[in-house]
């Protein structure tokens, strides 16, 4: 029985995670989850799954308590910050999928890197914003990284087994091509992005996901994020990654090699996919996904990314080309935009602005102390809300 935690049990990860895992509950026990608003989900979890753990806010800690033993659970509840730390460290723990979203999932992923733990990582912002340490962490404690997200899946997918022991030059490893969607306003020029609502920008054409992620492929930051979470995870800089775009989302990425020869990873755009080969790695396991159907899918095309109509994607290359705390800011500030985006606080073409002036009002600084980086982390969120509070 291979134990696992779920850090953000609640989202759309964690919901594909436990779906996974009940197809295959054999193999693989829910030994502790995490939940942070949907705690009635939670709850439903706790009954179904019965794990050991949960850990939810410090504030709903005693009252989830309670609603667990009045439904017959022995789940023991950990609050804060604190318990989704022990949740990723527990000993009796071997695996440990990060699926919270944001800043937030930075903390108990590092607790489960340093507790040596096979992560299966869904949570990019972490690495965007600590990359180098977040590696660094890796490599000491001996964790086991395996990406979820399913262009860094794909890619894990097409290298080689034992791609990290020498470099992708000695291995005829040309560029990775990171492929995207383009999301639902693909084609759409600049003026008509300004009255872009959040409703419309969270419906993505191809992937049912949480709120935050969807509005980052809308406006291509999750592009930018995705090609600085594959420079640390694959060891590579960004002019090795071409981002091209693929609106049907069957291929989820590709490697090419210096022979000619361009691997892809196809299949159904369902998370459960990577998720399961992830969990059940180097092994397979059924995911509940529909066989891919290529007569159906019929055309699979491809084009440039509209880096003018959506400069995210830019400001993320550039950010990682700066280096240091520069991701951090990025990220904190694309954090803030998006919220006040979904609360209909900026435009959707304010997003990239306030992201800008965040970095250009910034100095960047060495990323290689966490307690500095997190602490540039709130810096970088200050200042993001008030230049949103001038921006109207
Ligand atoms: P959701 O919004 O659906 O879920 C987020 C999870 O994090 C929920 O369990 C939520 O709890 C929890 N959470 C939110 N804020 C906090 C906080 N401050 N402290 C603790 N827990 C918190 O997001 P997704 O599942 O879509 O995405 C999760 C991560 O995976 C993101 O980083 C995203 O970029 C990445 N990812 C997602 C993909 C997808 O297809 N969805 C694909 C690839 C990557 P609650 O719901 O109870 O409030
Ligand atoms: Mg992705």
């Amino acid at each position: 029985m291979i134990r696992i935690a779920i850090l953000g049990a609640t989202g759309s990860i964690g919901h594909s995670t436990l779906d996974v895992i009940a197809r295959n509950a054999e193999q693989y026990e829910v030994f502790a989850v995490s939940g942070y608003q949907r705690l009635t989900e939670l709850l439903e979890i706790c009954k179904k799954f019965q794990p050991k753990l949960a850990a939810v806010p410090e504030k709903e800690a005693i009252k989830f308590q309670k609603q667990l033993l009045a439904a017959g659970c022995k789940t023991q509840v950990v609050a804060g910050k604190e318990g989704l730390q022990i949740l990723a460290s527990t000993p009796e723990v071997d695996l440990v999928v990060a699926a919270i979203v944001g800043a937030a999932g930075l903390l108990p992923t590092l607790a489960a890197v340093k507790a040596g733990k096979r992560i299966l990582l869904a949570n990019k912002e972490a690495l965007v914003m600590s990359g180098a340490l977040f590696m660094d962490a890796v490599k000491t404690h001996q964790a086991v990284l395996l990406p979820i997200d399913s262009e860094h899946n794909a890619i894990f997918q097409c290298l080689p087994a034992d791609f990290a022991k020498r470099s992708f030059a000695e291995q005829g490893i040309e560029k990775l091509l990171l492929t995207a969607s383009g999301g639902p306003f693909r084609g759409w020029s600049k003026e008509a992005l300004q009255a872009v609502t959040p409703a419309q920008a969270v419906a993505h054409p191809n992937w049912s996901m949480g709120q935050k992620i969807s509005v980052d492929s809308a406006t291509l930051m999750n592009k930018g994020l995705e090609l600085i979470e594959a420079c640390w995870l694959f060891n590579v800089q960004p002019q090795q990654i071409e981002v091209v775009v693929h609106p049907q989302s069957i291929i989820h990425s590709m490697v090419s090699y210096r022979d000619g020869s361009v691997l892809a990873q196809l299949g159904n755009p369902d998370m459960r996919t990577p998720i399961a080969h992830a969990l059940a790695w180097p092994k397979r396991i059924p995911a509940g996904v529909n066989p891919l159907n290529l007569i159906a899918s019929a055309a699979l095309t491809f084009e440039q990314p509209d880096e003018a109509a959506f400069p995210c994607l830019k400001l993320a290359r550039q950010a990682f080309e700066a280096g240091g705390t520069a991701p951090a800011l990025l990220n904190a500030a694309n954090e803030v935009a998006v919220a006040a985006f979904l609360e209909d606080r900026i435009r959707f073409t304010e997003i990239p602005q306030v992201i800008s002036q965040v970095l250009d009002l910034s100095s960047i600084h060495a990323a290689n102390d966490l307690e500095f980086l997190l602490s540039e982390d709130q810096r970088a969120n200050q200042l993001a809300v008030s230049i949103i509070q001038k921006l109207h």
